[in-house]
């Protein structure tokens, strides 16, 4: 409410050539003065600083926009703030320090105006706090998700290092000859999903019945996420534990995102998977690497360099004129680590690599600390 209420006031200043409201001049009008009309009264029975971060929410969005539009902030164009429904997906408010919440001696979360509710830890918290959004999803779940500065944690040195082939046959294959099959969570739970969709398409829109359906499919949808992304930890942790260096083919390069392939490359969740190995490599002394140029990785051999005819896919291995017998994903990947050294060398050994964004859903909802390595 006082996103949009906010969001509302500097459209219409717009709207009527008015200046753009000031940070401070938004908070008096959309939380101060409107608690004191009957209309929203009850925003004072909510956490001051709960209604703060939505403004402060909006006041990143519009600064975001506003550079992305003056061109200050590089990278793809920002679209302007927009209005929130409380039929969104996903739902969250944030308390700071300052709204002195407290994590208790039981376990328990003690959240101002709210009042102290039970929490399933899935692991104990390394620092003090700094926020705490609590989050609601589709699936009618809450989550509570802290802000924490914590140090890298360098591992010991290793001598392999590793070129990853993202596939179909196989989720990865690694240039050690390491396989991994996909799992398709997804697929499996495809047909339980089909059902529940089936019934929700019955149900009568608005109808009580309706909405119990709603959830029941977001449901099925959140436990196929959830599996599928701890089985993407453990793999990630395992390859960045075992190797110094790790190098994976860019994803927009390979373009498979695009053909009739996409379903299955989505439900194999790559996007993600190299998105945890980036953040995990920084976080552990590693070097990640990602080759972004087109090169035949399938068809040359890895071994003399010359590149061979187009393989059907149906064509698992093949021997090359100079001898050599390739798996035709282990060469692949053999390719993609040899050229993601060269390109590493190109640009010259970094000292250390730049902070890499915790992905969101992973850690952190709050984007300047995310950004800024914390
Ligand atoms: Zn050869």
């Amino acid at each position: 409410m006082v996103f949009n209420d906010g969001l509302r006031a500097r459209q219409e200043a717009h709207a009527h050539g008015l200046p753009y409201i000031s940070d401070g001049d938004l908070s008096k009008q959309v939380i101060t003065l409107a608690k004191r009309t009957p209309q929203r009264v009850w925003l004072g029975e909510v956490s001051a600083v709960v209604l703060q971060q939505a403004l402060a929410d909006l006041n990143a969005a519009y600064r975001n926009f506003l550079t992305s539009v003056t061109g200050k902030r590089k990278g793809r164009r920002v679209a302007p703030p927009r209005f929130r429904s409380r039929k969104d997906n996903r739902q969250a408010i944030r308390f700071t320090a300052n709204a002195r919440f407290k994590v208790l001696n039981n376990g328990q979360l003690r959240l101002p105006k709210v009042g102290d509710v039970q929490v399933r830890w899935s692991r104990a918290l390394p620092a003090e706090p700094s926020s705490v959004t609590v989050i609601h999803d589709a699936a009618g779940r809450y989550f509570a998700s802290f802000v924490v500065q914590t140090a890298d944690e360098p591992l010991p040195p290793v001598d392999s290092e590793v070129g990853i082939d993202l596939g179909l046959t196989h989720f990865a294959v690694l240039s050690d000859g390491t396989k991994t099959t996909a799992p398709r969570f997804l697929r499996r739970a495809a047909r339980k999903l089909r059902r529940l969709q089936r019934d929700l398409s019955r149900k009568q829109r608005g109808s009580n019945n309706r909405k119990k359906a709603v959830v029941k499919v977001a449901r099925a949808h959140a436990r196929v996420a959830d599996t599928r992304r701890d089985w993407l930890h453990k793999l990630s942790t395992t390859i960045i534990r075992d190797n110094q260096a790790v190098y994976v083919e860019d994803l927009c390069v390979t373009g498979l995102a695009r053909t009739r392939l996409a379903r299955s490359v989505h439900d194999a969740g790559w996007s993600m998977f190299t998105a945890m190995l980036e953040y995990k490599a920084a976080r552990a002394g590693r070097t990640f690497g990602k080759v972004d140029r087109f090169f035949p990785s399938t068809r040359m051999c890895s071994d003399c360099g010359q590149v061979g005819d187009q393989l059907p896919l149906d064509v698992r291995s093949w021997i090359c004129p100079c001898g050599s017998t390739h798996d035709r994903d282990v060469n692949a990947a053999k390719n993609i680590r040899t050229a993601g050294r060269a390109d590493l060398n190109d640009r010259g050994a970094q000292v250390r690599p730049a902070p890499v964004p915790a992905q969101r859903g992973e850690a952190v909802t709050h984007r300047e600390l995310a950004s800024s390595g914390v």
